[in-house]
Formats: C-alpha cells, sequence, structure tokens
C-alpha cells in the first residue's frame, strides 16, 4: 500500500486533473496520496483552495486518503519560509519545497531554508544535499525525498549518503506529472536499493517513515 507525498495536476505543469489523478491512484492500489502542485506568491491560494475543495470529495466518496499540498518552487530562499506559513494558513496538508536538484536552476539556499522552516513537511530531490542541511531539518523531523523522477534521480546517492550520516528520514516520492509516474512496490524498492541503501531499510523508507508523516500531517488539520 503505496503512500505518495509529491505528485502534480493541470493546476500546475501535470497532465491529469486531480480527481483523475487519485482514481489512477486508487487503481493503483495507492493507500495515500498528497497533491502537491507547484506555487508561488502568485497561486497559493488558488491551488490550496481548489485542492481542499477536491481533497473533501475524494475523503468522503473513494478508499484513499487524498492530501492537499503545495510544492513551493523557485521562490527566493529569504521569501521562502513566509510563503511556506502562509500555504499552512491557507489550508495546505503537505507543504513541499522544490529543492536544489542538480536538473534545474533552483535558487543556491533553497535547501537551507525549507531545512530550517517549520512549516516545511518535505524537501524534495535536494540534489546534492550538504551535512549540515541534513543535521537542521532532521533535528525538527523534516522528510527528506528520494525522487523516482528521472533528472532529479541523479542525485539520490547523495541524498541516502547525507541522510545516513545524519539520521535523517527519508522518503520515496513519485513527482507524478503523469499517469505512467506513479509508483509501484517493485520500483519503490527500486529507487531504496538504487540509492546505495540496504534491503533491510526498505521496510522503513517505504512504508513507517511515509505513515509516520501521513499521520502527522492529517492530524494537523482536525
Ligand atoms: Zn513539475
Ligand atoms: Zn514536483
Amino acid at each position: 500500500m503505496i503512500i505518495d507525498f509529491h505528485s502534480h495536476t493541470f493546476l500546475s505543469d501535470g497532465v491529469l486533473s486531480p480527481a483523475e489523478l487519485v482514481q489512477r491512484a486508487v487503481a493503483a492500489g495507492y493507500r495515500a496520496i498528497a497533491i502537491t502542485d507547484h506555487v508561488g506568491y502568485a497561486n497559493y491560494q488558488y491551488v490550496c483552495e481548489a485542492l481542499l475543495r477536491e481533497c473533501e470529495v475524494i475523503n468522503r466518496e473513494l478508499p484513499i486518503t487524498a492530501l492537499a499540498g503545495v510544492e513551493i518552487t523557485h521562490v527566493a530562499p529569504r521569501a521562502l519560509g513566509a510563503l511556506a506559513e502562509r500555504c499552512k494558513v491557507a489550508g495546505a496538508q503537505v507543504v513541499a519545497v522544490h529543492g536544489e536538484t542538480i536538473s534545474e536552476p533552483v535558487p543556491p539556499g533553497t535547501n537551507a531554508a525549507a531545512a530550517e522552516c517549520a512549516a516545511v513537511d518535505v524537501l524534495a530531490h535536494p540534489g546534492l544535499l550538504t551535512a549540515a542541511d541534513a543535521r537542521v531539518g532532521c533535528e525538527r523531523g523534516l522528510a527528506f525525498e528520494l525522487s523516482a523522477r528521472k533528472g532529479h534521480s541523479a542525485a539520490n546517492g547523495c541524498v541516502a549518503r547525507v541522510c545516513q550520516q545524519a539520521g535523517a528520514t527519508m522518503i520515496v516520492n513519485s513527482d507524478t506529472h503523469a499517469p505512467g509516474d506513479l509508483l509501484t512496490d517493485s520500483v519503490v524498492a527500486n529507487i531504496i536499493l538504487g540509492a546505495g541503501l540496504e534491503r533491510a531499510q526498505i521496510e522503513a523508507i517505504s512504508r513507517e517513515n511515509p505513515a509516520a508523516l501521513l499521520k502527522r500531517c492529517g492530524l494537523a488539520t482536525t
């Protein structure tokens, strides 16, 4: 039963509607999915409001937990924390930050700003994560992403090594933009093993860590 904290719909640059994305996640055997469309100051209110409305219906009607989230993307690091807090006030159940992936020119300092902001739940594709940023995030329970997405996933080995040394929490996310991107158990296991981690860690990273985060994000809104 997969729990995935990173996905996109046509509310940003994904191809599916929120309803179709979640229906496909149900069909793929997901237990929970966070819809985390790209936001900045321009569109965070619209995205939060639209996803909360959709998720309310989904959670009533479908056998899955859908969380309304955001992925703060390419926002200047010094303005990032305030936006994360605004997203929480607007009802976002999951606040992810688009980390310093090696495949895009994300502003340097984004990982550090996300690591220290209490309103950020997930640091997506952190790229060449530093030990200092991992330690700061780890202290407050930030979840660090191993990405299943092409390009971003090239730095998973670095993320895994640095998180391991810091004792930081890792999760595997799809970063779904299209139907074929949704996770399967075997893809999740391969991402974990491919990042250089041990078979014995699969259970914690694929089940226990996301379940704990799901509990925290769900509780925060009730
Ligand atoms: Zn995207
Ligand atoms: Zn994303």
